[in-house]
């Protein structure tokens, strides 16, 4: 089957769903068509001249970008907006464009996770929580003859995983719950029952089947359910639950095992980055980063938000940070982490954000789906 630009959109909804966007964004399809063929994609971090270059150079039907190219409402597509300029000439050229922006960033592709753990931070948090997966208990009568069969189709489906988003719960896999009990229903005129018979009230043995089901298993759980089990019409309930599953959001906060001071830690950090191959696809200048604080200021609780670290710079002074590693600050903002105690990396919005690069390519090439689909990332540095 051929792979089309709708097919990537739903693959990527997986680890970032747009439906996790904030309200001012505008991820998603911005140019193109979701049924047109993709044999090669472009990854970038922005719609700009360079990377509509670069893909049309490849031959790609199709760039995944960070930041959308169409963000403030397009009045016109003259050739004399310039902000219409790169997508009208995408469109001319039969160029699709993609964008993963704020759903992105509360993703595990974010790049302040793999910044923090090239920071190696422990107890890590989202510096802002955003939302946690709803979790549903299945309860599923069925026949002890077919519980095993059942509860094998639900856990290959998923159910049981995923607890409770508590810490170890990912440790843990196929948990259910089963007991053995009598049901009891009335076959009526037009039924086809399992067991008992029309106009008669059957009791029957009974297994209760329980497992916990995070809300994007329930659907597969449901479907597998109705596939191996006996009845006509399979006795389940779904119980929504008050323990929320994993968590997601913006930024990061954790602690260094000890109090270090912030020469060390900026040292350590710079090493990382340049031995981190993984968060870089290309070779980039490193030494943008710009540092600011005492060098000897003891470090032990380090704040991560990739790209403008603005909106998040109170929450790391409030949650306590030693150090805050961002995009980038504006002026005042800066000066008032600094009057607070709080030292402040600034990666640069780029080169903070450039990681999730190679992490939405590996995330790419690592679906069965699009085998044979070439995925480049852009060379364009913004
Ligand atoms: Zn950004």
């Amino acid at each position: 089957m051929a792979v089309s630009v709708g097919l990537i959109e739903q693959l990527l909804e997986v680890p970032a769903p747009k439906a996790w966007a904030e309200s001012w964004d505008n991820p998603g399809l911005l140019v193109g068509d979701g049924a047109a063929p993709v044999s090669k994609i472009l990854i970038a971090l922005d719609g700009v001249p360079a990377v509509a270059d670069e893909a049309a150079a490849l031959g790609a039907e199709l760039i995944v970008a960070h930041h959308p190219l169409i963000f403030q409402p397009l009045r016109n597509l003259r050739s004399d907006n310039a902000a219409a300029l790169v997508p009208l000439r995408l469109a001319r050229q039969g160029i699709a464009y993609l964008a993963v922006h704020t759903n992105l960033d509360q993703s595990p592709l974010s790049s302040s996770l793999a910044l923090g753990r090239t920071l190696s931070l422990r107890e890590t948090d989202f510096l802002e929580t955003t939302g946690a997966e709803t979790v549903f208990k299945l309860v599923v009568y069925v026949p002890p003859a077919q519980a095993e069969a059942v509860r094998q189709a639900l856990a290959g489906a998923g159910a049981g995983a995923g607890l409770t988003g508590g810490p170890h719960s990912e440790a843990y896999a196929e948990c259910f719950f089963q007991a053995e009990g009598e049901g009891s229903f009335r076959p009526l005129p037009g039924a086809t029952p399992f067991a008992g018979r029309v106009g008669e009230l059957a009791r029957v043995a009974e297994t209760r089947l329980e497992s916990s089901v995070t809300e994007k298993n329930l659907s597969p759980a449901l479907r597998a359910l109705r596939r191996v089990h006996p009845y006509e019409e399979p006795a389940f309930d779904i119980i929504p639950l008050r323990q929320e599953g994993k968590k997601r959001g913006y930024g990061l906060i954790g602690r260094l095992p000890a109090a270090v001071p912030l020469e060390d830690v900026r040292a350590g950090f710079m090493a990382g980055l340049a031995e981190n191959s993984s968060l870089w696809a290309h070779p980039y200048d490193l030494s943008v980063i710009r540092w600011f604080g005492e060098a000897k200021k003891p470090v032990r609780r380090i704040a991560v938000s990739n790209g403008s670290g603005n909106s998040l710079a109170g929450r790391a002074l409030a949650r306590g940070a030693d150090l805050f590693v961002t995009g980038e600050l504006d002026y005042h903002h800066r000066l008032d982490c600094l009057a607070r105690g709080m030292a402040v990396a600034e990666m640069g919005h780029f080169l903070s954000e450039v990681p999730m690069l190679p992490a939405l390519a590996d995330y790419l090439r690592g679906q069965k789906e699009l085998a044979g689909v070439e995925i480049a990332i852009s060379r364009h540095e913004g």
